[in-house]
């Protein structure tokens, strides 16, 4: 049937983006690997505390990619 064969498809790109999604990255302030996802595109280190913005669904969004910036120093406003 062709509604089963779209299914699978869209459940494998579904788990792909699951497991980056909760995979954990390494900091690049303290070097722990130990940032994870908090919400779109914005991931927190749980070591340090320091959170940086980063691809919806994975920390490193390619080579060369410049726009990943630090959010830190703004927790007391
Ligand atoms: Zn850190």
């Amino acid at each position: 049937m062709r509604t089963a064969r779209y299914g699978r498809r869209l459940r494998m790109l579904a788990d792909s983006a699951d497991k980056k999604r909760r995979a954990r990255y390494e900091c690049p302030k303290c070097k722990k690997n130990s940032v994870k996802r908090e919400g779109y595109a914005i991931w927190t280190c749980r070591s340090c505390g320091a959170k940086f913005t980063g691809g919806a669904y994975s920390f490193e969004t390619g080579p060369g990619q410049s726009s990943k910036r630090m959010l830190g120093g703004v927790k007391n406003e």
